[in-house]
């Protein structure tokens, strides 16, 4: 600060990595940002920030920023730097002779959960209005897709039942496949207070995750399973309250569908879910499964918070079933202290599903099948919206290299580095005749492109966010967009180069149309932000206050839904060839690829991925402490340091996925969940042995 002078002036905004959503000021000497402050009002953060919101902010500064359009012929030319004008002259052109030879079918998007809600819904406006298709798809297709499938199909929405101020009241909570210490580093502290405060802790986790040390804590049960049986897990922790009379039948009968319910119970009864069938499957101790299934429904208030540990799986949607299934089994939804929690790991990962980033869905989750919907944008919009639902992600990859899709408009998004199966990812690309990167980075999928778009940070705008708990942030412009644009009127330029007749000067107004169209969101204005600070959704005249809660009376589609969730063992099996699991996550100072993390000065972000391993299979393969190994799998290899420990159980081994370097996703397996193709992230089949380095 002393360098950098004493600030005269801040502007409120909202953090722009995880989806915890903190409030910051970001204070300012004239132009220059001296430094971050967590905003004491913040009702999401009330004054409390993580290292990155804090600090890791530099990369707005960085010098590989691209700050001008650049486009060429074919991957294999150079790229020319060129005016705006230029660049928008140059993909019309491309992307009108790709529509005129291949049809509009050919064409499509991917949203990025990085950018604002206004931004969004551009985007995927953009797709339905201009190109005239559905084929919009978001990176929410990798991590929390199973979430939008399976809280739909249980409650009838796909979004988190709670505020985080609930925790305050939670007696007991559930953790699985999420490392919130890691991931959502101020939510965790704000679990950690309850947890001294003697509220008790169930970590269904492969690893023994930070939480569980927490000083002075409660009572704790670590449930270390194999990973891959999330749903046995849950299966065997329903069965035991089931069959030990444990569950809140008031609850079930007066809120849930009664004959559903019975259905479900007569699955869960049977043996194949109890605790000791389930040990042999998971390798959780079966009194571990009983303690832990009393206790939570025993426990008073009990809350479930998960995260892509749950959803990066063939049974990703079946898990986030099973999670329902336990809340409304206990009775655990609809009041402060409980209900079922997706930690969304981006910023705004919740809004881009909001708005209608889905193939199959208009903004507020609703089909583009249904004539009813798609009238009410129609009018809005003044175009015919095509009724089929578009292409999802690796649907486009596939049509690409089958030679009948063309184009992408990929916004704010790396899929080379974070899609699963590289190599089918580059050749999908690679057959493309447009792609548009839009983005702060030449980053590794514009090695593909033939336009590169300059995005604008989080600090160059006006927008929102919503966070995880469903809380609409506002987004302050801090500094003037480098580039000389916002991310929302490129696409606005975008979109008027293809005759589209566009005339947002601000994102108001964006929203004004959002509020019009959704109605989720139809009270929400940036008048009403400004006074409130921020809503929750749904906000309009029957919750004009916004919705802390959700479910309190009756579920959003009237009686709660129980569905039978039966446990099938994903295809990647470890065998001689490759006899461990492995499983991934990230660390505290790092995010997702590392793209902004890895650009700032302080050198404590440049941590490097690492393997973590049991001792035993460390010793059985003559790997010592910090040792290069190599790692491989039926998908590919790569080389990283290890670092034994007994975090990890025995056969199980973990990284993180910060560096292109590394390239975790190399090694990752192409199977994906059967509702919504997110890929299994969470299980790969590896071997392990020492390498000289890379
Ligand atoms: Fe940003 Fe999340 Fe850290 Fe808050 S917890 S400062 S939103 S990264």
């Amino acid at each position: 600060v002393a360098e950098m002078g004493t600030p005269d002036r801040a502007v409120l905004t909202t953090c722009a990595y995880c989806g915890v959503g903190c409030s910051f000021k970001a204070e300012l000497n004239g132009d220059k940002l001296v430094r971050m402050t967590p905003y004491r009002h913040g009702k999401a953060n009330r004054g409390h920030s993580c290292v990155k919101g804090r600090f890791a902010y530099g990369y707005a500064e960085h010098p590989d920023r691209i700050l001008n359009p650049m486009i060429r012929d074919t991957i294999d030319d150079p790229w020319r730097e060129v005016s705006w004008d230029e660049a928008m002259d140059f993909t019309a052109k491309r992307l009108t002779r790709i529509r005129d030879e291949y049809g509009r079918k050919s064409m499509g998007v991917i949203t990025s959960s990085r950018c604002t809600n206004e931004e969004t819904y551009l985007v995927q406006k953009l797709t339905r209005a201009v190109f005239g298709n559905n084929n919009t798809d978001t990176c929410a297709r990798v991590c929390h897709s199973p979430t939008g499938y399976g809280l739909g199909q249980t409650f009838g929405t796909s979004a988190g039942t709670q505020d985080f101020d609930s925790v305050e009241e939670t007696d007991i909570a559930i953790v699985i496949g999420a490392n919130p210490t890691d991931g959502h580093p101020v939510f965790a502290s704000r679990l950690r207070k309850r947890l001294r405060q003697g509220a008790k802790l169930i970590v269904i986790d492969p690893r023994r995750i930070d939480l569980l040390s927490t000083p002075h804590m409660g009572e704790k049960w670590h449930l270390p399973l194999r990973p891959g049986t999330n749903v046995a897990v849950v299966s065997a922790l329903a069965h035991v309250i089931v069959t030990e009379g444990l569950a809140d039948e008031a609850f079930i009968r007066t809120r849930c569908d009664w004959d559903e319910y019975q259905s479900y119970a007569d699955f869960i009864r049977d043996e194949r879910h109890s605790p000791e069938a389930t040990e042999l499957l998971t390798g959780v101790p079966s009194a571990t499964l009983r303690d832990a299934a009393r206790a939570f429904a025993r426990g008073g208030n009990g809350a479930i918070y998960y995260g892509l540990g749950v959803t990066e799986h063939s049974q990703g949607s079946t898990t986030v079933m099973g999670i329902a299934n336990l809340a409304m089994l206990t009775g655990n939804i609809g009041r402060r202290g409980v209900g079922v929690n997706p930690l969304r790991g981006q910023n705004n990962v919740q809004g881009s599903c909001d708005m209608g980033s889905f193939p199959h869905e208009l903004p507020g989750y609703r089909h583009v099948k249904n004539p009813e919907v798609r009238a009410i944008f129609e009018a809005a919009w003044g175009v015919e919206i095509d009724p089929e639902p578009g292409l999802r992600i690796p649907n486009m990859l596939d049509a690409a290299v089958e030679g009948t899709f063309k184009a992408l408009y990929c916004q704010g998004e790396d899929i080379l580095q974070s899609d699963p199966d590289t190599k089918h990812v580059a050749a999908g690309l690679a057959a493309m005749d447009c792609v548009i990167v839009h983005d702060l980075f030449l980053n590794e999928t514009a090695n593909y492109a033939h336009v590169f778009l300059p995005g604008s940070t989080f600090l160059e705008k006006d927008g929102t966010f919503t966070n995880a708990e469903r809380r609409i942030n506002r987004v302050r412009e801090v500094m003037k967009p480098k580039n000389g644009y916002a991310d929302w009127e490129v696409t606005q330029r975008l979109a008027n180069a293809l005759g589209a007749g566009w005339h947002y000067t601000h994102p108001a107004q964006i929203m004004e149309e959002i509020a019009a169209t959704t109605p989720g969101f139809a009270n929400v204005t940036y008048d009403l932000l400004e006074e409130r600070g921020s809503v929750q959704w749904p906000c309009n005249d029957a919750a004009p206050e916004g919705t802390p809660l959700m479910h309190v009376d009756g579920f959003v589609r009237g009686k709660g839904r129980f569905i039978v969730t039966e446990y099938l063992a994903t295809d990647e099996r470890t065998g001689p060839r490759f006899p461990l699991l492995l499983t991934t996550g990230r660390i505290l100072s790092q995010y997702n690829v590392g793209a902004q993390t890895r650009r700032t000065a302080n050198n404590v972000w440049h941590a490097q991925d690492e393997l973590e391993i049991h001792p035993h299979d460390a010793e059985n393969r003559g790997i010592r402490e910090g040792d290069w190994i190599r790692l491989a799998s039926r998908s590919g290899e790569t080389t990283l340091r290890a670092t034994i420990t007994d975090r990890v159980s025995p056969g199980v081994v973990y990284t993180t996925f910060h560096h292109p370097d590394t390239q975790a996703n190399v090694v990752t397996t192409d199977f994906s969940d059967w509702a919504t193709n997110c890929p299994e992230y969470k299980v790969t089949a590896v071997q392990v042995a020492p390498s000289n380095g890379p």
